[in-house]
């Protein structure tokens, strides 16, 4: 249909996000073993600028701090979680955990995309031995959905278009999760495709599933502030590819960025950078090893891209005495 053909520049982010991530892992900024499975000829791909491969990995590094920081708040408390990343793309987090040291603490990961983009997902996964291992028995493995769908006891894959009412939109999401185990969403470089209406109700309405139960958290990772000169330059890149950044103009600051979640009554809300964080947080080691892998000319621009680029967390505790931990 039309509509399906005016989002194909938007699914083709998706590629955009794997190759970048795909060849940071190449020239070992990252350790990744599973993205080679999700790129088409992986082998002959060519290397991304450092200024992408340096971006990739301090986004990649601070999500990937960010999730063990919360599940090793859902240990703390004795209790699993559900992960759930919306416009979840090629992302490969679900094999990361399943093979890491908290592989027992995730008991649901559920991934919801553009039908087309969960549809060739499905098939690669089916296809791979090495995917397919960490899903549990094979014959608990079903494809749906006229092959939009994968669900297995942990891990499921499902179809969905973010801009519709969440009521109906993320029905198939809400009904595989349980009210009661701790909640992260993840909406990695996906809001900036839709409005920020839409966001927002799309966060309440898994605040309101979660609200009396469970604490519910949220990672958000964006462009933001492009009203400046760079900005705008950044925008008209993807303005060219017919990419619209309908979710970006209400967040113009650093500090606006927050409100996505403390307009929602989140108990509490923050955001970095990506310069702050390769500024403040990179460890020296780390940020010696990165600027050793490869010769960076352009120092300002790097900092003006990272300066445009932000995480965002927050959570919501329940009222009452209960989960404790979460609120430290
Ligand atoms: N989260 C992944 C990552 O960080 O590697 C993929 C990011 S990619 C830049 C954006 C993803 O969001 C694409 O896979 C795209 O199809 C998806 N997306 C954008 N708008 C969407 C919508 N309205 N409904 C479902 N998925 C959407």
């Amino acid at each position: 249909s039309a509509r399906q053909d005016a989002d194909a520049p938007i699914r083709a982010t998706d590629s955009d996000a794997s190759l970048a991530r795909l060849s940071a892992v190449k020239k070992g900024y990252l350790t990744d073993p599973f993205i080679a499975h999700f790129v088409p000829r992986a082998q002959s791909q060519p290397s991304r600028p450092p200024l992408i491969n340096i971006g990739t990995t301090i986004r990649s590094e601070s999500i990937d701090d960010l999730v063990e920081s919360w599940m090793k708040l859902c240990i703390l408390e004795g209790l699993k979680c559900q992960i759930v990343s919306l416009g979840a793309g090629s992302d490969t987090r679900f094999w990361r955990i399943a093979t890491g040291s908290h592989k027992d603490l995730v008991v649901k990961y559920i991934e919801a995309d553009f039908a087309e983009v969960t549809a060739k997902k499905a098939m690669t996964v089916k296809k791979s031995s090495t995917l397919m291992a960490s899903l549990g028995d094979p014959s608990t493995v079903i494809i749906g959905g006229g092959g939009t769908t994968l669900s297995s006891p942990v891990y499921n894959l499902l179809p969905a278009d973010l801009r519709k009412p969440p009521a109906e939109g993320m029905q198939a999401v809400i009904e595989l999760l349980d009210k009661d185990v701790p909640t992260l969403l993840l909406f990695e470089c996906v809001l900036a495709y839709i409005s920020p209406e839409l966001s927002s109700a799309l966060i309440k309405h898994f605040a309101s599933y979660f609200r009396d139960s469970a604490p519910l958290a949220g990672i958000v990772y964006e462009m933001f502030g492009l009203e400046d000169s760079f900005g705008r330059v950044m925008k008209n890149n993807l303005k060219a590819r017919h990419v619209d950044l309908q979710g970006v103009a209400p967040y113009n600051t650093k500090a606006s960025l927050p409100q996505r979640f403390l307009s929602l009554e989140f108990t509490m809300a923050k955001a970095l950078t990506l310069f702050e964080i390769r500024r403040q947080y990179l460890s020296e080691e780390k940020s010696k090893s990165m600027s050793q892998v490869e010769m960076l000319d352009e120092v300002e621009e790097l900092d003006l891209v990272l300066s445009h680029y932000a995480i965002t967390w927050g959570i919501k505790i329940p009222e009452g005495e209960k989960f404790k931990s979460y609120r430290e």
